[in-house]
């Protein structure tokens, strides 16, 4: 008989249960304070690891649950407690997705223990593929690795933005363009040891949301790597470049491309967490708050904005599992299902959190209440990971096979 079921397992319900209650005690009345600081919240970082939820042995238990909810289930409590301290503990995982993806197994377990460190001495890791004239087409990148066979070392130089932890990792897997002509076929990741010479940080950006993440300018001058820190090997690298020369199909997939599409539903479930944050206090503030002699949720109106913003919540919650289940499950992502759900996932947080902001009225506008940073927060789901056009394109792609622009 077959059977269908979205109802969590005990084991999920136990993650689940297990990180609302640090996100509720430890992540939520920290937020006001970092999200003002706008600096790495280390002693948060710190507390995570201590509890076991900053490490790689917790994203590998929840990446690989075979309920296939594992790691959405996570992100969505951890970022309803709050968005920027969430990507400060999460933000390493890009990285660290990046080596399993496309690391030897060597490469993996050399390197991503190293990216969280020890509860005594956290770490955190970079993933650094965007570009000041490379954002959301990565074939563009500028940033060159060059072999140097004498002393089997590759050499890479290049600008590259926005990373996560970016300047402040321990570790940074570096996109860089081994074949300028092959475009996005001529790229591959590297991964920069910590202390590598000609490795420093640029501009720390100030930003309008997530100022608990930190977000720099990585800057590469001649950095010099051993030739062991090419993910996957040279060899794998070779025959890659060797088929794209010929022109052969699936001469080898994008690297950045392959990090972006395992991580979309995670992101998505991460703007969920933000949304159903927002929710949560409109609803009360709607029951409690009274106008004209009646709790506000008394008007159609404002219970309706209420009906639209659960049901959105719900269905993008949907669409984040099922785009989740399938990763798990080795299922063919025929029409784009990982970036729909980040599309909508995205979109929801931004539509949820504005009006939750006006349901608050004035309060929403202070930061007093915290909706007015849940939606600064929100605005990245639209943009990071493919802004929502670039999912939109994906999306249409996918469904029309046709070479949409
Ligand atoms: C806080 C933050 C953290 C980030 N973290 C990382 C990180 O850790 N590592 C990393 O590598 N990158 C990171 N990024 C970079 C992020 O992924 C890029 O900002 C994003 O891909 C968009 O690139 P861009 O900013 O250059 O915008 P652009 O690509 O210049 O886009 C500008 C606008 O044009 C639109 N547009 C562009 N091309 C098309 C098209 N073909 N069709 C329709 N519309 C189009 C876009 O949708 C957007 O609205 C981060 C960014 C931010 C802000």
């Amino acid at each position: 008989m077959t059977t269908f079921s979205l109802d969590p397992g005990p084991d999920q319900i136990a993650v689940r249960d297990w990180l609302h209650g640090f996100a509720a005690d430890v992540v939520r009345p920290a937020a006001a304070e970092w999200d003002e600081r706008e600096e790495t919240p280390w002693p948060i970082i710190q507390e995570a690891a201590k509890l076991g939820i900053y490490s790689l042995d917790f994203y590998a238990q929840q990446f690989f649950d075979p309920s296939g909810v594992g790691i959405p289930i996570a992100m969505e409590e951890l970022f309803w407690g709050d968005a920027g301290i969430g990507l400060a503990i999460t933000g390493t995982t890009l990285a660290a997705v990046a080596v399993l993806a496309n690391g030897t197994d060597e490469q993996i377990g050399t390197w991503a223990p190293q990216m969280f460190g020890t509860p005594d001495d956290v770490k955190v890791a970079a993933f650094c593929s965007s570009e000041p004239d490379a954002g959301s087409d990565v074939s563009a990148l500028r940033t060159r690795a060059v072999y140097d066979q004498a002393k089997d070392e590759w050499v890479l130089n290049g600008t590259k933005t926005w990373a996560t932890n970016g300047g402040i990792a321990h570790v940074h897997v570096v996109v860089a363009t081994v074949d300028p002509e092959l475009g996005a076929r001529g790229q591959a990741s590297f991964l920069i040891p910590p202390g590598t010479k000609g490795l420093s940080q640029g501009q720390k950006f100030k930003k309008h949301g997530i100022r608990a993440s930190h977000t720099a300018e990585v800057v590469l001058d001649d950095v010099r790597i051993p030739g062991h820190c090419l993910l996957g090997g040279k060899e794998k690298l070779d025959a890659r470049l060797a088929r794209a020369r010929e022109g052969a199909k699936g001469g080898g997939k994008n690297a950045a491309m392959a990090t972006f599409e395992a991580s979309r539903p995670a992101v998505g479930a991460q703007a969920i967490g933000i949304a159903r944050a927002a929710y949560e206090v409109a609803l009360d503030y709607a029951k409690t708050r009274v106008q004209f002699g009646r709790p506000i949720i008394e008007n159609q109106g404002v219970a309706f904005q209420l009906a639209d913003m659960k049901t959105r919540i719900d269905a993008a919650r949907l669409l984040v599992w099922r785009a989740s289940w399938m990763a798990v499950n080795n299922q063919p992502f025929t029409n784009a299902e990982g970036s729909m759900s980040k599309l909508y996932a995205g979109e929801t947080a931004k539509f949820v959190t504005a009006q939750a902001m006006q349901i608050l009225g004035g309060n929403g506008f202070t930061r007093e209440y915290p909706v007015e940073r849940m939606h600064r927060d929100s605005a990245i789901y639209t943009v990071f990971e493919g802004t929502s056009e670039i999912q939109r394109l994906v999306i249409a792609r996918a469904i029309s096979g046709a070479p949409i622009r």
